[in-house]
């Protein structure tokens, strides 16, 4: 299985074979299912500052760091970016209202995709776009041994976020593999753009209410209805990657 879709991905890249040594994960709708919170979050922060985010367009801009998607507000409403004061108090608005959301749960999956990850002799590695530092610390407690502080990338370490490749080749860079020996699994359209812009296979698990499609066309080499179904997978996978 996923044959076809490995030679495709070795054609287009120029590659002449993969062999699997790290997985790539984003965190916010991968391993927690935190999107309708940061959604609700964003709709509900941006009003005292006289910009609005509907819900729908927060799923849009999943991905990109907290400052870009305050620069994409504060053009059209402000016409200008946001000085970084007022990036430090807008994107704090957005965190407090977060906070106050109930904890988001485990994306179903998500520890047996890890734990597998792990065991098959895998590097774990977490590319996100988010600073969130509730989360991150969550990660610890709810994976346990499963990600070390220098295999993660977070909006701490980037400079332009998602969908640029930056933070993915950053993850590489922190894996220590090239390319052709990861995967990255995101759920975003963005990052999946990211991932694809990386040179890496991307596998795209559609945990939100976007259409498949939009995830094919950013690029995603192989698509999952969700995690659970990645983690089904996972034998097969590594079978035909290693
Ligand atoms: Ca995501």
């Amino acid at each position: 299985m996923f044959e076809k879709e490995k030679e495709q991905y070795l054609k287009e890249h120029g590659f002449e074979e993969m062999h699997l040594k790290a997985v790539l994960f984003d965190m916010d709708g991968v391993l927690f299912d935190s999107m309708p919170n940061h959604a609700y979050a964003w709709s509900h922060s941006m009003t005292q500052f006289g910009l609005k985010m509907t819900p729908e367009e927060a799923y849009m801009h999943e991905g990109r760091t907290g400052n870009g998607t305050i620069n994409i507000l504060t053009q059209r409403y402000w016409g200008r970016d946001a000085t970084p004061e007022e990036m430090d108090e807008i994107y704090r608005a957005k965190a407090d209202v977060f906070n106050q959301c109930a904890e988001p749960p485990q994306m179903p999956g998500a520890a047996d995709i890890l734990n597998k990850v792990k065991k098959s002799g895998c590097t774990p590695v977490l590319v996100t776009g988010s600073g969130q530092l509730s989360l991150l610390d969550r990660l610890n407690k709810n994976f346990p041994n499963i990600f070390t502080k220098d295999k993660m990338v977070t909006s701490f370490d980037v400079k332009f976020g998602k969908p640029n490749p930056e933070p993915y080749l950053m993850g590489l860079e922190k894996a220590q593999i090239r390319p052709w020996e990861g995967f990255v699994v995101e759920n975003a359209p963005l990052g999946v753009e990211a991932g694809s812009r990386a040179n890496i296979f991307t596998i795209a698990v559609n945990t939100g209410p976007l259409p498949d499609q939009v995830l094919w066309d950013a690029g995603a080499n192989l698509l999952f209805p969700s995690v659970q179904a990645l983690c089904d997978n996972w034998e097969e996978l590594l079978k035909t990657f290693s």
